[in-house]
C-alpha cells in the first residue's frame, strides 16, 4: 500500500480523495493530513482513516503538530511514499518545496506552486530524485496523452475551459455582479478562490502558465478553447494534424487518483454516449481579459506570474469581502502585473519576495 499524506485535507480536493479512497477502497494508506482552520474535519477525518499524525498549519491545537515547522516534522517523522498538495494559494509552495526536498513525490493539486516556483520546483525535484504529478484536471490529462506521444510529435496543448457562469453575459452587466453570482459553478464543485477565478478566467490564466512550466511548451503552443460541459479534461495536437483528447464526466477523482496510483481504478462512472452533446466555442479575450494577460506574462519571461497570482488572490479576497467589484478585481490583477518583475526566481527567498511586494501594491488599489 502506498503510504500518502494530504495537505490541505479539510478542502475541497482533500475531501475529494479521503471520500474516493474509502468509497473505493483504493490501495492506499492515509497516514497524515494537514488543515489550517478546519481542525474539526482533520480530526474526523484522521479517525476515520487511522492517520499516524495530523499537522495543524494555522490553529494551534495542543497535541497536533503544528505550522509549517510542524508540516516538515511531520513528514520527517511519519514518511509518506506521496504527498498530495491540496493546500490553496502561494502557501501551498513552501509545503511543495518541503516534500521535494525530502524526496518524496509531489501529487500537485496547488497550481500555484508552479506558476510562482515552476523552475525552483523541478530543480529541486531532480536533485532529490522524485516525481511531481500534475491533479489539476486539464494538465492531468495532457500528462496522460503525452505519455502515448513523443514530444517531437506534438504540435500543441489545447486546454479546455467551462466559460465559467458568465460565459454568455453581455460585459456591461459586469459591474453588478456579486459574489453569490460568481460562486455559482455551471460544472464543477470546488472551493471558494478557484470558483472566482473561473468565473473570471483566471483559473484558465493559471493553467496556461502551469501547462507551460509543467510541460514546456511556449504561449505559441498552448491554447484554450470553451467547452462548456467540461466533459473533454484537455487535448494535444500532434504535428499529422490529429487532435487527441481525455473524456469523463467532471469529477476531479480521475485525475486525483491518477496521480496518486500506478495503475488504473474505477472511480469515474465510463460516459454514455447516447446522452451527449459537446459543444466549442472561441475564448472572448475582450470580456475576459486575464486569458491574455497570460500570454504576455509568457512572453515576458520575468517575474510577472508570481505578481499575476498574488494580486489575484488580493482581489479575489476584497470581491468575496463584498469590498471591490467584479470589474476592480481584474483591474488590480492588470495593473499590478503591468509594473516591473525583474528575477530569476531561482531562490524561495526571492519567490516571496516578489509574492509579498505585489501583494502589497494590489492592496494599496483597494
Ligand atoms: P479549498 O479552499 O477547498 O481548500 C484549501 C485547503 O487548504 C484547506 O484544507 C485549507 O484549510 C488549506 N489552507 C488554506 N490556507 C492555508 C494556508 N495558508 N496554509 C496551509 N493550508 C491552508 O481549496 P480547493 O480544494 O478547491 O483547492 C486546493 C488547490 O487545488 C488550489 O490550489 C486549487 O487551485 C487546486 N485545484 C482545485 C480544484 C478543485 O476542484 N477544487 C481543481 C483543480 C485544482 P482549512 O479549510 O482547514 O482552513
Ligand atoms: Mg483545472
Amino acid at each position: 500500500m502506498k503510504r500518502l499524506t494530504i495537505l490541505g485535507s479539510s478542502g475541497s480536493i482533500g475531501q475529494t480523495t479521503l471520500t474516493a479512497i474509502r468509497r473505493f477502497s483504493l490501495p492506499v494508506k492515509v497516514i497524515g493530513l494537514s488543515s489550517h482552520t478546519n481542525i474539526e474535519q482533520m480530526i474526523g477525518d484522521g479517525h476515520a482513516h487511522n492517520a499516524e499524525a495530523l499537522c495543524s498549519t494555522g490553529t494551534h491545537v495542543e497535541g497536533l503538530y503544528h505550522g509549517h515547522e510542524g508540516l516538515e516534522a511531520m513528514l520527517d517523522d511519519h514518511r509518506p511514499d506521496i504527498v498530495l498538495n491540496a493546500i490553496s494559494g502561494f502557501a501551498g509552495l513552501r509545503a511543495s518545496l518541503a516534500t521535494l526536498e525530502r524526496g518524496i513525490d509531489l501529487a500537485l493539486a496547488n497550481k500555484e506552486s508552479v506558476v510562482c516556483g515552476g523552475s525552483l520546483l523541478f530543480a529541486t525535484a531532480r536533485a532529490h530524485g522524485c516525481r511531481i504529478i500534475p491533479v489539476d484536471s486539464e494538465h492531468s490529462a495532457i500528462a496522460t496523452l503525452l505519455a502515448g506521444h513523443k514530444r517531437s510529435h506534438v504540435e500543441s496543448l489545447i486546454l479546455t475551459a467551462s466559460g465559467g457562469p458568465f460565459r454568455l453575459w453581455e460585459s456591461d452587466r459586469f459591474a453588478h455582479i456579486t459574489a453569490e453570482d460568481a460562486l455559482a459553478h455551471p460544472t464543477w464543485q470546488m472551493g471558494a478562490k478557484i470558483t472566482i477565478d473561473s468565473a473570471t478566467l483566471a483559473n484558465k490564466a493559471l493553467e496556461i502558465i502551469e501547462a507551460a512550466a509543467l510541460f514546456g511548451f511556449d504561449g505559441d503552443h498552448i491554447e484554450v478553447v470553451i467547452h462548456p460541459q467540461s466533459i473533454i479534461h484537455s487535448m494535444i495536437r500532434t504535428l499529422d494534424g490529429a487532435t487527441y483528447a481525455q473524456l469523463s464526466k467532471p469529477d476531479m477523482s480521475l485525475a486525483i487518483i491518477n496521480a496518486l496510483l500506478d495503475g488504473p481504478a474505477a472511480v469515474v462512472e465510463p460516459l454514455d454516449f447516447s446522452h451527449l452533446t459537446l459543444t466549442f466555442e472561441e475564448p472572448d479575450h475582450q470580456r475576459f481579459p486575464l486569458l491574455s494577460l497570460a500570454y504576455d506574462i509568457l512572453r515576458r519571461q520575468d517575474l510577472s506570474a508570481i505578481a499575476f497570482n498574488a494580486a489575484d488572490e488580493v482581489a479575489v479576497a476584497a470581491f468575496l469581502e463584498g469590498r471591490i467589484s467584479y470589474p476592480t478585481m481584474i483591474d488590480v490583477v492588470r495593473a499590478t502585473v503591468e509594473r516591473e518583475w525583474s528575477g530569476n526566481g531561482s531562490t524561495l527567498a526571492e519567490i516571496t519576495q516578489q509574492d509579498r511586494l505585489a501583494r502589497e501594491i494590489a492592496q494599496s488599489m483597494l
